[in-house]
C-alpha cells in the first residue's frame, strides 16, 4: 500500500500506521512540506491529533500483552526481518533524505546505512545480553518496560527511527513513533519498507504530527511507560517535567557543542581536513558536530592557513550531487537561526576567516548558507557556548594541554569530542579527561556496540548496543524462601 500519493507534482500523506495498517488521519490539520533546496512546495502532510495518538497507544498496549512475553529468538527473528525490509529500500530512503531534508547524498547514504544496520547490531547485542541471572534462591530477569514512545528529530530520520525501534524490539517493547514533522516524506518511505517485515499487529505504530500535540500525548499518557527522545534541550526538559506525572522512564539524546582538541604534535595536513569533516558533518546539522576547534597558540597561524587551503574540499551545492559536502539548512527558520549566530559572533568580536553572512553566490533560492569559520573566539562567547546547528566552526587558542582540557570541558554540553595528535599515548591521556559520552581519537568513527549519549545537558541515558537495549528493560527479582 502506498502512503504517499501524488497530485499536480505535490506528494500528499494523509495516513498514519496503526495496528499493522495504514489508516486515514483523524486529525485534519495539514502542513506544507517545502523543499530546502529550491524553496518550493513539494508536499503536504495531514497531522495527527490526540485521538490518532490514543488509538496508536491502545494498539501498542494490546500488542504488548503478547510481545512483552516473546523469547529472545522471536525478537531476534523480528530484528532480522526488519533489517531485510529496510535493506530493500536503501536507495529510496536515501533519495527521500536528500529531497525532503536536503541531506547531501554522500552523507545521507551513510546515515541510512547506519539505520538499516541498527537492526543487526541490536540483534548481536541481544544475543550477548544476559537476560536472566540467578544465585541461591534468587532469580533476576530483565523485563521489557512496556509501551515506548519514540520521539525523533529531523536531521537523521531513518537512523533515529531504526535505532530506537531496534533497541525497543530487542527488549520486548511495543512502540508508538512520533517522527519530526519535518521528516514526513522520509518516514512514509521508511514505514512502507518496514510494513513488509510482517510484524505482529500493533508492535509498530507511527503517528505524524506536531510535538505539542502527538508528542505531548505520548508524554502524558499513563499507558506509555517510556519515552526515548532525540531533540533539543528545551523539549527534553519539558518531557522530563511533564513525564514525571506518570513516572515515565526517559532517555534523552540532546544537543552538543563538541570540542576537537588539536594537540601540538598533530600533522595539520591530516588533522585539519579531519577537523573540518567533523565540524561540517551533515551540513553542520549534527548533534555531534565538532564545532569548537581548540588549537595551540603556537600553531595558530599555520592552522589558519591549513583551514583556508582545505576549504575547497567542502563545496556547497545541490545535495543530490555526490561532490557536494554542504547542502541547504533544513528550513528557512533554521537558515535564519544560523545567520543570527553568525551576526552574534561578529558583534561579540570574533573574526571571520572564511564564510560569513548570507547565501553563497548562485544559491539564493533555497536555504543554502556559507560554511563559516570564526577565529579569535573566546570560549565564553555565545557562538562557543550555544549549539548553532549549522556549518559554523569556532577556532579557540590555548596555551597548554591542561588549558585545552579545561576549555573542552567548559560547556553545558558533553555529547562528543575529538582529540587529534601523533603521540597516541598522549591523545589517550587527554581523551580520558574529557567529560563527554564519546571521544574519538584521530578522526570521526563509529561503533554500533559502543554507547551513544551525553554527559550534562547533552542528555540522560545511552543508545546503541546493549546500553540501548538496557534503556527499555526493568530488572525483576524473584526470591524463594
Ligand atoms: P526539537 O526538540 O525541536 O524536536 C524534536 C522532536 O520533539 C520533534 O519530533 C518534535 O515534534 C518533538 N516535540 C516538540 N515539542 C514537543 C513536546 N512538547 N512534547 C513532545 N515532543 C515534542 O529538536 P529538532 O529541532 O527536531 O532537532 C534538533 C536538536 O536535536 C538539536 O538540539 C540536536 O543537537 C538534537 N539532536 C541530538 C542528537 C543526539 O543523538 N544527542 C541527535 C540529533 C539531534
Amino acid at each position: 500500500m502506498k502512503t504517499i500519493t501524488k497530485r499536480d507534482g505535490i506528494k500528499t500523506i494523509t495516513k498514519h500506521y496503526i495496528d499493522g495498517a495504514f489508516v486515514e488521519s483523524h486529525g485534519r490539520e495539514t502542513m506544507d512540506i517545502i523543499s530546502p533546496t529550491s524553496g518550493t512546495l513539494m508536499g503536504r502532510v495531514t497531522l495527527g491529533d490526540q485521538e490518532d495518538t490514543r488509538r496508536a497507544i491502545a494498539a501498542a498496549k494490546r500488542a504488548f500483552a503478547a510481545y512483552g512475553r516473546s523469547t529472545r529468538d522471536e525478537r531476534a527473528q523480528i530484528l532480522r526481518r526488519l533489517h531485510a525490509a529496510a535493506s530493500a529500500r536503501i536507495d529510496d530512503l536515501t533519495a527521500a533524505m536528500v529531497e525532503e531534508y536536503g541531506g547531501v547524498v554522500q552523507f545521507a547514504g551513510l546515515i541510512v546505512q547506519s539505520g538499516v544496520n541498527a537492526f543487526l547490531a541490536a540483534e548481536k547485542a541481544l544475543q550477548e545480553l544476559p537476560l536472566t541471572h540467578s544465585w541461591g534462591k534468587t532469580t533476576v530477569t530483565l523485563e521489557p518496560v512496556g509501551v515506548a514512545g519514540l520521539i525523533t528529530a529531523w536531521n537523521a530520520n531513518a537512523l533515529f527511527i531504526c535505532l530506537k525501534l531496534a533497541s525497543a524490539v530487542a527488549a520486548g517493547c511495543t512502540v508508538v513513533i512520533k517522527p519530526s514533522e519535518l521528516s514526513s516524506l522520509q518516514t512514509a518511505v521508511l514505514i512502507e519498507a518496514l510494513h513488509e517485515a510482517n510484524l505482529p499487529k500493533g508492535l509498530l505504530n507511527v503517528v505524524s504530527g506536531l510535538g505539542n500535540v502527538v508528542g505531548a500525548e505520548l508524554v502524558r499518557n499513563p499507558d506509555v511507560a517510556k519515552i526515548s527522545f532525540t531533540g533539543s534541550v528545551a523539549v527534553g526538559e519539558k518531557i522530563m517535567r511533564d513525564g514525571a506525572e506518570t513516572m515515565k522512564r526517559v532517555t534523552l539524546e540532546l544537543g552538543g557543542k563538541s570540542p576537537t582538541i588539536l594537540l601540538d604534535d598533530a600533522a595539520l595536513d591530516q588533522a585539519i581536513p579531519s577537523a573540518l569533516v567533523m565540524a561540517f558533518l551533515n551540513s553542520g546539522q549534527a548533534c555531534a558536530a565538532g564545532t569548537r576547534l581548540l588549537v595551540p597558540q603556537s600553531r595558530l597561524d599555520a592552522v589558519k592557513r591549513a583551514i583556508v587551503d582545505a576549504m575547497p574540499a567542502f563545496p556547497v551545492g545541490d545535495p543530490a550531487d555526490p561532490k557536494t559536502a554542504i547542502g541547504p539548512m533544513v528550513s528557512h527558520k533554521q537558515y535564519e537561526r544560523v545567520q543570527s549566530y553568525i551576526r552574534k559572533g561578529i558583534e561579540e568580536g570574533a573574526e571571520i576567516l572564511v564564510g560569513g553572512e548570507g547565501h553563497p553566490e548562485g544559491f539564493e533560492a533555497g536555504c543554502f548558507l556559507k560554511p563559516t569559520v570564526f577565529i579569535n573566539v573566546k570560549n565564553d562567547m555565545t557562538i562557543a557556548q550555544e549549539e548553532i546547528f549549522g556549518p559554523v566552526l569556532c577556532v579557540i587558542a590555548y596555551d597548554s594541554e591542561e588549558e585545552a582540557i579545561r576549555i573542552a570541558n567548559d560547556s553545558k554540553y558533553g555529547l562528543h569530542a575529538a582529540v587529534l595528535g601523533t603521540d597516541l599515548q598522549r591523545a589517550r591521556r587527554v581523551a580520558s579527561q574529557i567529560r563527554a559520552g564519546r571521544v574519538v581519537i584521530n578522526g570521526m568513527t563509529d561503533d554500533p556496540q559502543a554507547p551513544w549519549g551525553g554527559f550534562k545537558y547533552s542528555g540522560v541515558g545511552r543508545e546503541y548496543g546493549r546500553y540501548g537495549i538496557d534503556a527499555f528493560l526493568e530488572p525483576r527479582a524473584i526470591l524463594e524462601s
